[in-house]
């Protein structure tokens, strides 16, 4: 697991479109709405796509983006971190 720290890196990612994205919008804060913007995604996911997407995640916005090699190892890392305080992107279904 890495953070991504800008732009560019998160072209990378979603380029390669190997692994999963994590966005840690609202961190390891617990609301009526955190497990909604904690979101993991496939790093192929339009969502991650600057380029593509008006709605696309950035760098720049709340929370750090994590980069997972693997699903598996994103499902493990969140429900060491964040269990009960994430959800899977329904557009690209992460699994
Ligand atoms: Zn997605």
């Amino acid at each position: 697991m890495h953070r991504i720290e800008s732009g560019q890196q998160l072209r990378e990612v979603f380029d390669a479109g190997v692994g999963c994205i994590f966005n840690d919008f609202e961190g390891d804060h617990e609301t009526s709405s955190s497990a909604d913007f904690n979101k993991l995604h496939r790093a192929s996911c339009e969502d991650c796509d600057p380029r593509r997407a008006a709605s696309a995640m950035t760098v720049a916005t709340s929370g750090q983006k994590l980069f997972f090699p693997s699903f598996r190892e994103a499902v493990g890392w969140l429900m060491q971190n964040r269990p009960g305080n994430y959800s899977k992107c329904s557009r690209c279904n992460p699994r």
